[in-house]
């Protein structure tokens, strides 16, 4: 498939406006005819002004659409997602439909009621009016996804973007090439084609695609990349919205039961084959936990995946050469205690513990993103929140402790854009709960509401009626002192400790 191709093609009629008619879409230094991706804009913008994205039953009828799509194509995304990530098909069928469909049904339970106008409060001089907060979509968003969860991470934020009323260009990853082939084929025929489409390439391609002007923009990806996206969508002063990623500390206390903890910490590692932005990254406990926490993992990850994972139809493989060879470059860090065992024909790397890591170690100079958990050995609570906070925040916060105080403590004195608590990655699957980063990991929210609200422009609207002019009169020149104190009177908002009414 050829990289930089729009799925479906935008019309002819629209090849053939001038330069100048171009939809309200002028590219970097003006440039609009050069650019490969400006008629698709300028024809998703002037669908959108056409105001069919507004009404409420065209939202409903294209996010049902996206279900048919998820039903009709669920073995072809099993296939694909096997065949780029060697994903199990309960893994795929957990992550990446059964959490779309949750986000569908969520947002088609509540569309209507987030869609209202939400009426606000009025002073005195504004008590006949009518004031209210409109939810406006913003126009032309552009989802940018990566490849390790490559349906959900595109379909989640196009949830939202098409609950709000947008017209949306999703732009998939190409590293994993047989789902972005799926996606770019298949997910057109089901959506409104002059408000939706899907573009495919690398860096080349979304490159130039940045170079558009769209009124929102959705990353999610890596750091490096993220202020890439930023720093094009400054130019036209698009707001973002970064989803990203970072090394997730995982504390472990002295007082916990170690057989439940290693299970819930090897699931949440090795899950995708580590490649998951919220597992847990690095362990930090003491040294007799790291003692007792080694037979327990390596227990666990027998249960889960027998004596020899390779073998195992439940453990994936790394997505790429490039991602495979970053990755086995780690393993000389610490003291390989589980695991270890690669091979690079199949793009295999066994889920591995390495213990006694140093801090300065490679595998602790950047997001690990693959089956390795390493061991930093720390020797109380403090030193732990210490060490979280001595980092850049990350996308998730965990602690696992039989004492509720020591869950809490880890919770208050860090910061992170997630937190859970005796367990990993569960938080994730609540659509009532934001999700999204802070500093490093990211800028944002989404999931349910969250995603409504993000793609919603919050658009304060005061109405008023053509007549009682009299009203208005104290604030017309010539101003006197006089008119001063009506208008404060009527426009004043007192503070409540003022109310002596009691
Ligand atoms: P990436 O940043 O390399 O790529 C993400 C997307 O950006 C892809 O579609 C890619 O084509 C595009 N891209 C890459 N380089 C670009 C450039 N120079 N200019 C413009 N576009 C470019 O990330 P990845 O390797 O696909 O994914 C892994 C990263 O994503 C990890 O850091 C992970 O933590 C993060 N991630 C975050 C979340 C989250 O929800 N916060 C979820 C999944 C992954």
């Amino acid at each position: 498939m050829e990289a930089g191709t729009v799925f479906p093609q935008p019309p002819e009629s629209e090849a053939k406006r001038a330069p100048e008619d171009n939809g309200g879409n002028k590219g970097v230094d003006g440039d609009t005819v050069r650019n490969p991706f400006a008629r698709l804009v300028s024809h998703l913008r002037a669908s959108w002004l056409s105001g069919k994205t507004r009404p409420m039953e065209y939202r409903v009828a294209q996010l049902e659409a996206l279900e048919r799509f998820l039903d009709d194509k669920k073995q072809q995304i099993m296939d694909a997602t096997a065949s780029d990530l060697g994903k199990a098909p309960f893994e795929t069928e957990l992550s990446e439909i059964l959490v779309c469909k949750n986000e569908l049904h969520e947002t088609l339970n509540n569309l209507s009621h987030w869609m209202k106008d939400e009426k606000v409060d009025r002073i005195l001089a504004m008590q006949l009016d009518s004031a209210f907060i409109r939810k406006d979509p913003y126009g032309v968003v552009l989802i940018i996804a990566p490849w390790n969860y490559p349906i959900q991470l595109f379909l989640v934020p196009l949830i939202g973007a098409i609950a709000a009323g947008n017209c949306v260009i999703v732009k998939p990853s190409e590293v994993s090439k047989k789902t972005e082939r799926l996606v770019a084929e298949a997910l057109p025929s089901y959506l409104d084609k002059h408000c939706f489409a899907v573009v495919t390439g690398g860096v080349q391609e979304t490159t130039r695609l940045l170079e558009n002007k769209f009124d929102y923009i959705f990353f999610t990806g890596s750091p490096p990349v993220g202020r890439i996206v930023m720093t094009a969508a400054a130019k036209h002063l698009t707001p973002v919205t970064l989803e990203l990623g970072g090394k997730n500390p995982c504390y472990v206390s002295d007082t916990c039961d170690v057989t439940n903890v290693a299970r819930r910490v090897a699931w949440g590692r090795f899950f995708n084959a580590g490649q998951t932005c919220i597992a847990p990254d690095y362990l930090l406990c003491t040294l007799e936990m790291q003692e007792k926490l080694l037979p327990a993992l390596q227990k666990a990850i027998n249960d889960f995946y027998g004596p020899n994972p390779r073998e195992s139809p439940d453990f994936g493989r790394i997505v790429s050469d490039k991602q495979f060879q970053r990755l086995r470059a780690l393993l000389g860090s610490g003291r390989v205690a589980i695991g270890g065992q690669t091979d690079e024909a199949e793009r295999y790397i066994a889920p591995t513990v390495l213990a006694d890591v140093l801090p300065s170690d490679p595998v602790m100079q950047e997001e690990i993103f693959g089956p390795i958990l390493p061991i930093i050995i720390i020797t109380n609570v403090d030193e732990a929140i210490d060490f979280i906070n001595s980092w850049e925040r990350p996308l998730a916060v965990y602690a696992f402790s039989s004492d509720d105080k020591v869950v809490n403590r880890i919770l208050e004195r860090t910061s992170s854009g997630g937190f859970c608590g005796n367990d990993t990655l569960m938080h994730v699957t609540l659509p009532s709960l934001p999700f999204g980063g802070i500093g490093n990991s990211g800028l944002g929210t989404h999931h349910g509401k969250f995603s409504f609200d993000t793609f919603s422009h919050l658009r304060g609207c005061l109405k008023r009626g053509m007549g009682r002019e009299s009203l208005n009169a104290p604030r017309y020149p010539p101003y006197s002192q006089r008119k001063f104190g009506l208008i404060q009177a009527t426009l004043k908002v007192a503070h409540k400790s003022d109310c002596t009414l009691l």
